[in-house]
Parts: structure tokens; sequence; C-alpha cells
């Protein structure tokens, strides 16, 4: 899958972060909890997708979602460069619910990114952006799984 850039492509991703600003900024940083529901509502996401429904959902908010063998022990990483964003997923047999739980990590980091540039960071300087985006992929998946619910009776 190509990703077409040619510099006035808009950034999702920046627009979800404005946007949440919008909302929150009066009390910020909002919870990781809230960030994870809006984050989850916001890129359609549910348990039950295949890597390649992943990868169009990702097409949608502008990111390339590559998966492919990785150095052992690397379950993920992201970039991003002039409008380009990528995310890199291990092609790895794994857990269930694992390539979901690294895919809301890149996330995260990428969302952190874009708070910065819009001048709302959520994280302090004595907090790690790593514990954070551990902390809102488990809250996704949790999420997730709460939307679902309803659908296992
Ligand atoms: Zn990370």
């Amino acid at each position: 899958m190509e990703l077409l850039t040619d510099g006035t492509e808009k950034n999702p991703i920046l627009g979800f972060c404005s946007n949440v600003i919008s909302r929150h900024g009066k009390s910020w940083p909002p919870e990781e909890i809230v960030l994870a529901e809006e984050f989850v509502q916001w890129l359609g996401f549910n348990s039950f997708l295949t890597k390649e429904a992943l990868k169009e959902l990702c097409k949608d908010k502008g990111v390339n979602l590559t998966v492919k063998t990785l150095p052992a022990g690397l379950r993920g990483f992201n970039c991003s460069y002039q409008d380009k964003r990528e995310i890199f997923l291990t092609d790895e047999e794994s857990a269930v619910f694992s390539d979901a739980h690294t895919l809301f990590h890149e996330f995260r980091e990428m969302l952190e990114h874009s708070f910065v540039e819009l001048g709302y960071p959520t994280i302090g300087a004595e907090q790690s952006l790593e514990v954070q985006a551990e902390t809102f992929a488990m809250a996704c998946r949790m999420r997730a799984v709460e939307q679902e619910l309803p659908a296992f009776f």
C-alpha cells in the first residue's frame, strides 16, 4: 500500500488531538482512560479485526501500517517524517490481543508528538512515554472489550 504524500495531505491524528484539546484543554491532561475511550471510538477499533482490516483503519487515519519481521524482542515501532506516518508491527505469531496492544502503544506515542506540537503535552518531564503508552494500550483494550460485551450474549 503506497501512501502518497505531497505535503498538502491532512493529518488526521493532529486533527484528533486538537479536537481532544478543544474539549479537555481546561482540565489538562485528560485521564488516560478518557483518552483511550475517545481514541478507540475515533479509530473504529474492535477486537475482531484481522491484520488486513487494521491496515485499512490505519490508512483511514493517515497511517501506513506494515507487518514485517522485526528484530527479536521488538513488537513494534513508529516513525513520522514530513507528512508520512508509519507503524510497524512484528509478523511473529503472538498472543491474542498482542497486535492490538502494540498498535495502541505506537499510536499513543504518535498522539503525544501531536499534543506536544500543539503545545499541550500530557506527560511531565519525570514521566515516561513508554509507561504511559502501555497504560493507554491496556485502557484501549479494556474499552474495546467493554464495547463488545453485549455481542457475546
Ligand atoms: Zn514505545
